[in-house]
């Protein structure tokens, strides 16, 4: 029979890229890389899943309920206008089974119809909810379920160990997709809260600890297996109106254990958009292009530009607020070093310009404001401004 492949695409959500993730990287042979992403879930998703940005398909953007805009009145389900746009419709076309594991409702990837996405205990986090009624997930459930001192809790992680270490010994008939989801450092901040902000430091290392442990049970040299671990943004509670690399910059961890047309990364960068185009080169799928995206084997431009774009619940739940271009304009080797910024906050009509320093492990470290009539930077920010004008029709 021929042999089959599986795909890992594994999101952990608002892991910060830790020391510890770092040495499973090298342990393991994978490549470590920075994601310009988005700045909450949906829009990192989005991105992912179509290779577009937000504004691209809906006029203007995306806010944290938007979807709420698909849901049917009669059905009361949220049906995505762009499903077919999406990656899992276009794998499943070609034949691939999508297994979604840990993927709540109201989601910009299924909607909200019930798929095998609740494998796994997440329907503890909605079964109180009274169905389409509140949209929003029960986060202290949850906290409770992923981080807390229950024997459920406990439970739960072992389930989740258990589910990762039968994956790799799954006979699958047809090439897989798997999009598994887990929500730990998601948790955090709001698990701290609930308890008081006491023990942060105790409780941060037993978040860092599970989400080793269950990166831990994977068998990274799986044949015929690719993963795509990623984060998809910062912490939430310093995402502000003006994101900076902090908010969008985040992490994949990369490995390719097929054999034809194995991927080699060439760059320590990317874009979260090109999943898209590294999955669809790689099988050699037809896909409309967006010029913007690359496969993470094609060369490192280091000109090249990236976008991102952002919806603030607390200015607008329905709409992108902010619109953001930045280029990484010192390196160190192949490392970016320094990544400039200029972005369009639509509710004050206004531009800002910003410095944002990384790490050698291509980590944010801090961000300045930068003037636009500092010579140093000037013609630059004067470039990105106008890539940005026309990039999102709002921005003006
Ligand atoms: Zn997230």
């Amino acid at each position: 029979m021929k042999n089959r492949i599986k795909i890992y695409c594994v999101l952990w959500d608002t892991m910060p890229l830790t020391d510890s993730i770092i040495e499973i990287a090298e342990k393991n042979n994978m490549s470590v890389l920075s994601q310009v992403g988005g700045c909450f879930t949906m829009t990192s998703l989005f991105e992912l899943f179509t290779g577009k940005m937000p504004s691209d398909i809906l006029k203007n953007g995306m806010g944290h309920r938007c979807l709420e805009k698909y849901r049917d009145k009669k059905t009361k389900k949220i049906h995505l206008p762009w499903e077919s746009d999406n990656i899992n419709f276009k794998l499943s076309k070609r034949g691939w089974k999508i297994h979604l594991h840990n993927i709540p409702p109201n989601n910009c990837i299924h909607g909200d119809i019930n798929t095998d996405s609740y494998e796994g205990g997440y329907e503890e986090r909605y079964k109180k909810i009274k169905e389409y009624k509140k949209p929003t997930y029960s986060g202290k459930m949850m906290d409770n379920i992923l981080i807390g001192k229950s024997s459920k809790s406990r439970k739960w992680q072992e389930r989740e160990i258990k589910f990762i270490k039968s994956l790799s010994n799954n006979k699958i008939f047809n090439n897989t997709f798997y999009f598994i989801e887990y929500d730990h450092f998601h948790s955090f901040p709001s698990y701290t809260k609930n308890m008081g902000q006491k023990n942060k430091k105790i409780i941060r290392k037993k978040v860092n600890k599970r989400i080793i442990e269950l990166m831990n049970s994977w068998n990274f040299d799986e044949p015929n297996s690719i993963f795509w671990f990623f984060s998809d943004h910062g912490d939430q509670e310093k995402t502000g109106k003006i994101p900076k690399a902090e908010s969008y910059l985040s992490w994949v961890l990369f490995k390719d254990n097929t054999i034809i047309n194995k991927i080699v990364t060439k760059t320590k960068i990317i874009s979260i958009r090109d999943f898209t185009a590294t999955i669809m080169k790689k099988f050699c799928y037809k896909d409309k292009k967006v010029n913007e995206n690359k496969s993470i084997n094609s060369f490192c431009d280091k000109d090249r530009i990236y976008f991102v774009e952002d919806g603030r619940a607390q200015v607008n739940k329905m709409e992108s607020t902010t619109g953001i271009v930045c280029r990484v304009i010192k390196w160190k080797g192949d490392k970016p070093i320094n990544i400039l910024q200029v972005a369009y906050f639509k509710i004050k009509n206004k531009f800002y310009y910003h410095l944002n320093m990384l790490d050698n492990k291509g980590r944010y470290k801090n961000c300045y404001r930068v003037d636009i009539f500092d010579k140093k930077y000037k013609n630059e920010l004067v470039e990105l401004k106008n890539k940005l004008k026309g990039r999102f029709k709002w921005v003006k």
